[in-house]
């Protein structure tokens, strides 16, 4: 049974591998021509993209349809993320995902509908039997749109190996996407490794030959006692020429005479490894530059499994002094574009002695304390390792605790690193208001990153270093309906309202429409409450709301009409 159950798991990857058996098995989830705003593993704010997003021409209501038979097993609602989305399991072991949905099926939508009005919320998920909703390939299953993180109207489209939940290329499923431009490079970075860090030299433009062929100005010439340096790159790929959004990359392959010293190609992950996008990209130039350069090494703390057998990606020279590099960068239509450049050592460059530093390992646990504040760094939470800095601390106005610097905003965390702040003479009765929130250069509050006081202590867990201190959330959430004229709303279909807090972040809201529980749509991104009507109503009715922020705080609003 286990050897069966095994084999099972393996069979869809086994089929994806040959890249020929399954180009029947889905067939497109929208029925107009695809083309994509975004590819799979795209690098994202902390994450690679799982899915491929689906353009539907700038508009929300195309058909959504089954990419294969098989039976919805789960469906949420949420104001972040995928919005509304649809999960289908197919008999062939895997499960497509449809995101940022409009509205689902009508039968789906009630059984939606009923949960909602039963848990009496908004955000809500179902995990239906295999029976209840079992839908046919090319059958229509929702309405596309522009819910959750969505920042434009599209689909997001993902297939899922079921047993693993690891999300697989969508395109070696056989979909055909429009995309007649080859990926354009922009940048190349050099580096070099001391003791555990690599180091950045420098960032050069790259010129454009032709249009797939790229160079930098001359010859690069860089210098290292050990003679072995790195690189990383900037690509972009489009459908068209003259499309304005730009999406990732297929693969990437550095080859060094006739030497090929890494290589790697997006097909597939597991989705508790795509924080490993900060390892792959060069963290600090995205934080300063705003440049995503993907390295062509990785870093020691790096777990992806895409780069594991990638290789090294050390360069070395020939014995005249020189290599001769060729990156090769293809998207998944396999339209490659090629930086050629030559690199060479630096003779005039003296040798400068390496002051020893104190660092901290990147596979080790590290504990730091300064007088009000501490910070542990567990096992596998650094890529690489870096210099050692004590906790800094100095005065701030109209705060709790002094300010404190931990590192530097542009060394990546992997995962939550456990922080501390000793909170100053805050009065009792503002305890369970305290949070510790993020600090500007200009000592200003930028946000807040939680936290809960004990003993006096507030204590949460952080995921980039930067600067820190406590305050106190005493402002309830503001609530504002959007209408000129709030007494004509009967006239309308919907009514919105903005609703917003300072601090802490909205917790939970609930809108009454005559002292009834009423289902409003939250949609995060644009802080927007929308309660539909089905008719029109005429008065006298009041809808009244009430929001509440993660430290207790709760605002009102009512109207009469
Ligand atoms: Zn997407």
């Amino acid at each position: 049974m286990i050897k069966l159950i095994i084999l099972f798991q393996f069979i869809p990857w086994c089929l994806f591998a040959q890249n020929t058996l399954l180009n029947d098995y889905y067939s497109s989830p929208l029925a107009i021509s695809l083309s994509l705003s975004g590819t799979f593993c795209e690098i994202r704010n902390n994450h690679f993209h799982a899915g491929i997003d689906l353009r539907t021409q700038g508009k929300e209501g195309f058909p959504v349809l089954a990419a294969a038979n098989g039976f919805v097993s789960r469906i949420k609602v949420s104001s972040v993320g995928y919005g509304k989305a649809l999960y289908i399991t197919h008999p062939n072991g895997t499960v497509t995902v449809y995101g940022h949905l409009r509205a689902f099926a009508d039968n789906i939508q009630h059984c939606v509908e009923e949960m909602q009005h039963t848990q009496q919320k908004f955000e809500v998920e179902l995990f239906p039997d295999s029976n209840q909703f079992i839908v046919l390939k090319g059958e229509q299953i929702a309405l596309s749109g522009n819910s959750g993180g969505s920042e434009a109207p599209h689909l997001h489209f993902e297939i899922r190996e079921r047993y693993s939940e690891e999300p697989i290329n969508p395109l070696l499923s056989g979909l055909m996407v429009y995309d007649t431009v080859f990926p354009v490079i922009t940048h190349i970075a050099f580096y070099t490794n001391h003791s555990g860090s690599y180091e950045r030299n420098r960032i050069e433009r790259v010129k454009a030959i032709n249009d797939s062929v790229y160079a930098v100005d001359d010859t690069v010439r860089l210098w290292n006692t050990n003679n072995k340096f790195y690189i990383s790159f900037a690509a972009y790929d489009k459908a068209m020429a003259l499309d304005s959004n730009a999406v990732g990359i297929y693969s990437a392959t550095l080859i060094n005479g006739f030497d090929t010293l890494f290589n790697y190609q997006y097909n597939r992950f597991n989705f508790s490894d795509t924080r490993y996008v900060n390892a792959h990209i060069d963290y600090e130039a995205k934080i300063t530059e705003g440049i995503k350069l993907e390295r062509c090494f990785s870093l020691p703390g790096d777990s992806f499994p895409a780069f594991k057998n990638s290789g090294s990606g050390i360069i070395t020279f020939n014995e005249i002094a020189i290599a001769n590099l060729k990156l090769v960068v293809q998207d998944f239509k396999r339209q490659s574009s090629t930086l050629l450049l030559e690199l060479a050592k630096d003779s005039l460059i003296k040798k400068v002695k390496l002051i020893p530093k104190v660092t901290l390992v990147f596979n080790k646990e590290h504990i730091l304390k300064s007088k009000n504040a501490a910070l542990r760094i567990a096992k596998g939470n650094l890529y690489t390792t870096i210099d050692k800095e004590e906790l800094m601390e100095w005065k701030g106005r109209n705060l709790y605790s002094p300010i404190v610097k931990v590192f530097n905003k542009t060394i990546p965390l992997h995962k939550g690193a456990e922080f501390a702040i000793r909170a100053i003479k805050i009065p009792v009765v503002l305890q369970s208001k305290a949070l510790i929130a993020t600090i500007n250069d200009q000592n200003k509050i930028t946000g807040s990153v939680g936290g809960v006081y004990k003993n006096g202590w507030i204590k949460t867990s952080i995921r980039s270093f930067g600067n820190y201190a406590v305050t106190v959330d005493t402002t309830p959430p503001t609530i504002f309906h959007n209408q000129v004229a709030f007494d004509s709303i009967c006239n309308c279909n919907v009514v919105s309202f903005k609703i917003k807090d300072d601090l802490s972040g909205i917790e939970n809201y609930k809108g009454f429409f005559d002292n009834e529980w009423a289902l409003m749509e939250y949609d995060k991104k644009s802080d927007c409450l929308l309660y539909y009507f089905n008719n029109k109503i005429t008065g006298p009715h009041q809808i009244t709301i009430e929001a509440t922020d993660a430290k207790g705080n709760t605002g009102y609003f009512k109207s009469c009409f």
